[in-house]
């Protein structure tokens, strides 16, 4: 995308028409081309529309679509994982899934992520920017396009902390709910975060009833903290009330992620203090076996340990899932993919 030229994918439809005017285009070019956008199609794409057109078109503005720099699908069950380029020299990734329920897409908010955790590939790769709202919805639509499939579900689990960029966030949220847009239902789009209290609250009062995923892989203050940088600011007593106060306003149930790292968080007596702490409220415990990542030492806890854990949790009153490992033979920890490719990259400087 050229960052240069204004994007059309960021303008709402009345800024589109007032922009478009200085063409003096008949009201059906005009839809023509709003239908491409909203498909995510390049001007070359646009192939109803006059040659002249299109290359005016181009003089003036980016189509914003995402360039594809890499992909790797996985022979095991399908995902894909896009390497992105956004044409500033920063790169992202994004991953399509498919479940029984259809297709799914795992969006980044960021180009890397401000948050250091110890366990996660993203932090160790720095941060270069937010991200817009059309271009989150632009890893969608790239996605779409290129599999040739329709994604009904997503989730803001890939690079960076959507609550860091939250003003895009949301207003991305609000365009892929648009019917006229990408159409996916609020119930169908989850956000996950690392604690960002007032983020939180802030979200609570935007009537969107998204799915709140928040990472919490440790019960106890001091241990979280250590993990996740983020919680030495926003402590977990107070994380947890604002995360109980969400799901009785809104009636929905929030869901905890935890990675599950050997040695470290999957002892009994973890998940006795989860019990402790969320037995009653209105939850759902996501158990991730960690995926490893280089240079953080840490390692993926076994199966049985895993399932032990789990049975604990639900012998204590708590719904915990042991997610399904997708694409294992692709490198799917996310921001992994990333890493390597900005790491490439200074190598190459
Ligand atoms: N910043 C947001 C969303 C991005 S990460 C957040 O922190 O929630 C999405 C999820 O993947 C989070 O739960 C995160 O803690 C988890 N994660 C990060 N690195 C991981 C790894 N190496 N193995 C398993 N899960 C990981």
């Amino acid at each position: 995308m050229d960052t240069a030229r204004l994007n059309l994918n960021e303008l709402s439809p009345e800024e589109l028409h007032t922009e478009l005017s200085r063409f003096n285009l008949p009201g059906f070019r005009v839809r023509q081309i709003e239908k491409w956008l909203r498909e995510g199609a390049s001007f070359d794409e646009m192939t109803d529309l006059p040659l002249q057109l299109r290359s005016e078109l181009k003089d003036y503005y980016s189509d914003g679509t995402l360039k594809i720099i890499n992909k790797l699908t996985s022979k095991i069950d399908g995902t894909a994982k896009y390497l992105l380029d956004l044409g500033d020299g920063n790169i992202i990734e994004c991953v399509l899934m498919k479940y029984k329920y259809g297709y799914s897409a795992c969006v980044s908010t960021q180009a890397g992520c401000k948050m250091g955790c110890t366990f996660c590939a993203s932090a160790k790769a720095g941060f270069g920017r937010d991200l817009t709202a059309a271009e989150i919805a632009g890893e969608i639509k790239v996605m779409s396009r290129d599999a040739g499939v329709n994604i009904g579900h997503v989730v803001m689990m890939g690079v960076g902390e959507p609550l860091d960029n939250y003003d895009n966030v949301v207003a991305f949220m609000r365009s892929a709910h648009d019917p006229e847009g990408l159409n996916i239902s609020y119930r169908k789009m989850s956000l996950s975060t690392c604690g960002l209290i007032p983020g939180i609250e802030k979200l609570m009062k935007e009537d969107l009833p998204v799915t709140l995923s928040v990472s919490l892989h440790s019960p106890f203050q001091e241990e979280r903290a250590r993990m996740m940088p983020v919680a030495k600011k926003y402590s977990l007593d107070k994380l947890l009330e604002i995360c109980k106060t969400f799901s009785l306003e809104t009636g929905r149930r929030v869901t905890y992620e935890y990675a599950m790292i050997s040695g470290v968080n999957d002892t009994d007596g973890h998940a006795a203090e989860l019990v402790r702490l969320l037995g009653g409220t209105l939850c759902h415990i996501n158990l991730i076996p960690v995926n490893t990542v280089s240079g953080t030492g840490y390692r993926r806890a076994d199966r049985e340990r895993i399932d032990r854990f789990r049975g604990l949790l639900e012998k204590g009153g708590l719904a915990a899932t042991v997610r399904r490992a997708m694409g294992r033979d692709i490198e799917a920890a996310c921001g992994q993919l990333r890493r390597k490719a900005m790491e490439d990259k200074s190598g190459q400087n």
